[in-house]
């Protein structure tokens, strides 16, 4: 098929009022950045509250390009377009019926015909250019039949400088561009649920930066080049991802050498919290984001999250909060997160987890603990802050 455009439609964006033109460029923005790693040269453009992707060059690649507009947030759908050349109605009739013959392969349905002339200088109206294709239209394929109040399907003709043919709509993923609404910290481990925690608030418009907590020798440089390539399977979404490696080594340590090791994981998660809320600072960030999910481990019961939430002043934001595994695990699947999630690797908060972890911490114990800390702690934080690796992810193909 010889699609040389695509309608880009978004709804929420549609509605934000005065903001509209803000959104509608992130939007642009945000398309131009997904198509430069597609083959091809693309114009992108918006004209009258709609948004357009012209294929510029003589070729490129169909499937690449709309399975990289499926990634950019904010489009709800994708029509890819048959552009044609405006030489006279005649013309028009004979490209309809090569469209439709080609496009339309089952044509025992019912249909109509909607023409938009954003050229008023053509020598017929909306209306006239309907009716006669659609009287064409049936001339050449019997089997079809008008329906203009419930059609199967839309054949969509649009007049501008050149003439355009759609009649189907890809769905996009929704959501609203990336740029529009902040930007966030993201908690992210080698496991399944933080890459999607991610992707979750980055289709809410939120850029996303990330911060890793890596203990080596306990944990590998594999473990790590996992997260980073987590990272960049949640950029095909998000765009480039900085993300800050923290060496969290000699906190645990102190951490397992000074404190109940039952407590271990409480504790350990909140000076994850804290060293997050102060790169988000540094960084502009405007919450922390996290992978947990109510009940899915000790440290993510009720009390549990209340602890770990105690420890930063920062918005939260744990997108997974009521989600199952199973529902977790089709989303990363969905997103293409789950294959690198799933490779076996360490994870620090496994390493010197006790055999039975509190489940039901209680505040002002866990604080009470956390002060034979107090000789060394801020020192190694201040280290572990000073000494963090900056890695900016990028999606690959
Ligand atoms: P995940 O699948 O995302 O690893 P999990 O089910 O293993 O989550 P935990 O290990 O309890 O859960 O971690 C809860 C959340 O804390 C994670 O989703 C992530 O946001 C954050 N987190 C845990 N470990 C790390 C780490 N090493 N570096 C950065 N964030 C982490
Ligand atoms: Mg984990």
């Amino acid at each position: 098929m010889n699609e040389k455009a695509f309608l880009i439609k978004y709804a929420e964006i549609g509605v934000k009022g005065r903001n509209r033109g803000v959104f509608e460029d992130a939007l642009v923005r945000q398309i131009r950045h997904g198509l430069k790693r597609c083959e091809g040269e693309f114009l992108v453009h918006r004209t009258r509250g709609r948004i357009y992707v012209d294929v510029v060059s003589e070729s490129y690649d169909y499937e690449e390009t709309v399975d990289a507009l499926q990634a950019v947030f904010g489009i709800s759908a994708i029509c890819p377009m048959k552009r044609t050349e405006d030489e006279g109605f005649e013309k028009l009739c004979r490209d309809v019926v090569d469209y439709v013959g080609e496009a339309w392969a089952d044509r025992n349905i019912t249909f109509k015909v909607y023409t938009r002339r954003a050229r008023k200088d053509y020598p017929m109206e909306s209306m006239e250019v309907s009716s006669a294709i659609g009287g064409v239209l049936l001339d050449a394929y019997p089997e079809l039949r008008v329906d203009v109040h419930r059609p199967e399907r839309m054949l969509h003709i649009e007049i501008r400088e050149k003439i355009y043919l759609y009649s189907t709509e890809i769905p996009g993923p929704g959501g609203m561009p990336v740029g529009t609404n902040g930007k966030g910290m993201l908690l992210l481990s080698g496991g399944i649920d933080s890459p999607v925690a991610g992707w979750m608030i980055a289709k809410r418009g939120v850029k996303i930066d990330a911060v890793y907590f890596h203990a080596p020798p306990y944990t590998s440089d594999r473990a790590k080049q996992k997260v980073v390539d987590l990272a960049k399977r949640v950029a095909r979404y998000s765009g480039p991802v900085w993300l800050h490696v923290v060496n969290f080594t000699d906190i645990q340590l102190y951490i397992y050498e000074k404190c109940p090791h039952e407590e271990l994981t409480i504790i350990m998660r909140r000076y994850m919290m804290r060293i997050a809320e102060a790169i988000a600072q540094e960084t502009e960030c405007l919450g922390l984001i996290t992978g947990e999910s109510i009940g899915q481990v000790a440290s993510q019961t009720m009390q549990s999250l209340a602890a770990t939430d105690d420890a930063c002043l920062m918005p939260v934001y744990r997108p997974l909060i009521g989600m199952d595994k199973r529902e977790i695990i089709d989303l990363s699947e969905k997103i293409g997160t789950y294959e690198t999630s799933i490779l076996p690797y360490e994870d620090c908060c496994t390493i010197f987890v006790a055999k039975h972890p509190v489940t039901k911490p209680n505040l002002s114990v866990i604080k009470r603990h956390e002060h034979s800390l107090d000789e060394k702690i801020d020192e190694l934080v201040k280290t572990a802050l000073e000494t963090r690796e900056l890695i900016v992810a990028d999606y690959e193909k």
